[in-house]
């Protein structure tokens, strides 16, 4: 077998993100393959064979690669569309909308949500698509080709809703699958696509939408097939005062007494938002290990509150952060969720104590591959790891005279990312991407956005 061809970064500070938080103001990464193989202050050891390139990253900061635990990425085609309202009525306007994507418009929605996020530093991403409609084409097929061509890690949080109108859920009859359907075609998309390798591209979860959209038998039963085939769970939780109504009045309890009722609590799960969270919530929380996807901007977009992080954090409760669907967040980018988590919190009870810029780095990277299940893999810069790393640009107009390299991360302007590789691969440079044309996909994206105005009238 021939010798792994190594790749040599050096002459920048490192934030490593590991256990210890280390980080070297001046130091040396070296990519062997796919994989992280040596990092450390000043230069590279002298002597390394089948060195293919060398980078003189004076002025970067290197970082792990940015995860994103929580999106939607068909929504990138109905962006700036009820943008003065709460959840529910934004749920309730869109979803006639939501139910007329096709395979076209889907691909070209991921395009552009993968696109967005992948040139701003994100080597991880997810997308939880729920939006089935009859006839629509191979979606789940489509989401995940597009991340290959791009040379994104990925999750494919395979949704599903069976919660209609006529059952007293909140979408539309004509949005929604039947229970068996939903639950067939979860486990063939997890049977086709999901890879359970150290260092698989892909993976799949197990996704109902959220607890009023989805029959208690669906998350049941969800929850006994993503068991059954080893794979982890993923929904929308306690976003919205109006949830917790909901489910209290349906259910007789609030949303996490509900998830524990129906097997939804535990460390294979993550749920989006949490926000409205009691301590003996963030409690059970915390016992069973259940991840956190923290979307500060859209919980600010549509007024849904601020979740309890820093308790969250202090009780032991995975999180990561989630640019959530670009229907309700339209820059879908993951600098601004760094950024909006350190300073939302801060709006909070723990004020200037709540987070910190390296914290919310923390969320944004480990924290991001702990809820997706993968901090054994990604998440932090150690030997053996794999090579999802992001050189920022640090030395410009925007951050050149900031004290702290990891503050003018995360406080200052999104930075240029002058390269990011994923598992070993160079994917973005000068922030532009380097497998797929940019601006043939701006264009798609608009096309497709417009086709689907059209056709629902709007
Ligand atoms: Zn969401």
């Amino acid at each position: 077998m021939a010798a792994a061809q190594r790749i040599v970064i050096e002459n920048c500070s490192i934030a490593t993100v590991d256990a210890d938080d280390t980080e070297y103001a001046s130091g040396h990464v070296v990519i062997a393959g796919n994989r992280i193989e040596a990092l450390g202050a000043g230069k590279a050891p002298e002597g390394l064979e089948n060195v293919v390139r060398r980078i003189d990253a004076t002025g970067h900061l290197v970082t792990p690669g940015l995860v994103n635990t929580h999106h939607h990425f068909y929504q990138w085609i109905t962006r700036g569309l009820a943008t003065d309202h709460n959840l529910f009525n934004w749920l309730v306007a869109l979803y006639p909308t939501w139910a007329r994507i096709d395979e076209p418009m889907v691909r070209a929605a991921a395009q552009g949500s993968l696109a967005m996020m992948a040139r701003g530093g994100v080597t991880t991403a997810m997308d939880h698509h729920y939006v089935f409609p009859e006839n629509s084409g191979d979606l789940s097929g489509a989401i995940i080709g597009v991340a290959r061509e791009m040379g994104v890690r990925f999750t494919l949080a395979r949704g599903s809703m069976d919660r209609s109108e006529k059952d007293g859920g909140l979408p539309p009859d004509f949005a929604v699958e039947t229970l068996d359907g939903a639950l067939a075609a979860t486990e063939a998309t997890v049977k086709e696509h999901h890879d359970s390798s150290f260092d698989a591209m892909t993976q799949v979860a197990v996704a109902p939408c959220s607890p009023f959209s989805v029959s208690t038998e669906l998350l049941r039963e969800g929850a006994e097939l993503a068991r059954r085939l080893g794979v982890r769970l993923h929904t929308h939780g306690s976003e919205t005062v109006e949830e917790e109504q909901f489910c209290k009045e349906l259910f007789g309890m609030g949303p996490t007494d509900y998830f524990e009722s129906t097997g939804w609590l535990g460390e294979d799960v993550w749920m989006a938002h949490c926000v409205h969270m009691n301590d003996s919530d963030i409690a059970a929380f915390a016992r069973t290990k259940t991840g956190v996807a923290h979307c500060p901007s859209s919980n600010a977009r549509l007024a849904a509150g601020i979740a309890r992080v820093p308790d969250m954090l202090k009780a032991g409760v995975p999180v990561g952060l989630g640019v959530d669907g670009t229907a309700s967040n339209e820059s879908g980018e993951l600098h601004t969720e760094l950024r909006n988590a350190l300073l939302i919190n801060r709006l909070g009870a723990h004020r200037e104590a709540a987070l910190n810029a390296r914290q919310a780095l923390r969320l944004g990277t480990f924290g991001g591959a702990q809820v997706l299940g993968r901090a054994s893999q990604t998440g932090s810069l150690e030997p053996g790891k794999l090579a999802d790393l992001v050189l920022w640009k640090l030395d410009t107009l925007a951050h050149a005279s900031i004290a702290d390299p990891v503050t003018a991360l995360v406080f200052g302007a999104a930075a240029p990312v002058t390269a990011s590789f994923v598992n070993g691969r160079q994917i973005v440079e000068n922030n532009r991407l380097l497998h797929v044309d940019e601006d043939a996909i701006a264009r798609s994206t608009r096309e497709q956005a417009q086709r689907l105005a059209k056709i629902a009238g709007h």
